[in-house]
């Protein structure tokens, strides 16, 4: 990744690919060495941890989304959370259509006032998804206790199966597992993927 970086490069983004978080404490080291912001593509990873700490504390900035096939869903919809007030600022600004104060902000601090600063979106999550979403967040350590549960048995019944091989779980990393990833065929002789998803269709598995 580091040979990637260029005098243009501003940010470094990871992904925690199947619900396993990235290697923080080396991508940090990276972006601190070129001044970079490290964001964290956390859809797959909510609830995930990295030695010891919780994925949503580990970079500047971690997204996460509530599309339904996600941990939680809000219908669509996500996330973004940091610890810096300039960019917090800058993302209620963003989902806001660039508006400096939101209406709740105006009545507390008594003001009409108001001013567009940026280009902005409509990007709000209305409080209905939100609602959802809060009664999701309860459901959600149960839920992942349940992935934990099936992928230890896709464990047990992978382990002597050479020709399949799950992506291997680090010792300083606990998977929420989006996904249950495996790789197929021997060393050399890999399946291919559609013939596998097919065979798997016509005997009913998928
Ligand atoms: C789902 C997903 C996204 C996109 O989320 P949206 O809510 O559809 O914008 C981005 N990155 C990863 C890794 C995802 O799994």
């Amino acid at each position: 990744m580091e040979k990637k970086i260029t005098q243009r490069t501003k940010a470094i983004i990871a992904v925690d690919y199947a619900g396993q978080p990235c290697d923080y404490d080396s991508l940090r080291a990276i972006a601190d060495r070129h001044n970079l912001i490290l964001i964290a593509d956390a859809c797959h990873s909510l609830g995930a941890e990295y030695k010891g700490k919780k994925v949503g504390t580990l970079a500047d900035l971690t997204a996460f989304s509530f599309h339904p096939v996600k941990h939680i869903t809000t219908g669509e919809g996500g996330m973004v959370v940091t610890d810096n007030a300039e960019y917090a600022g800058k993302i209620r600004r963003f989902r806001n259509h660039g508006i400096t104060t939101d209406h709740r902000q105006r009545s507390k601090d008594g003001t009409w006032y108001y001013e567009m600063v940026d280009l902005g979106y409509n990007y709000r999550l209305t409080d209905f998804q939100c609602a959802l979403g809060l009664s999701q967040l309860r459901k959600l350590p149960g839920w992942i206790s349940r992935r934990r549960e099936i992928a230890a048995q896709y464990d047990g019944a992978f382990a002597h199966i050479p020709a399949i091989r799950p992506l291997r779980v680090l010792k300083d990393r606990k998977h929420t597992y989006h996904l249950y990833v495996i790789r197929l065929g021997q060393e050399g002789s890999e399946a291919d993927r559609s013939v596998i998803f097919d065979s798997l269709k016509k005997m009913g598995s998928v």
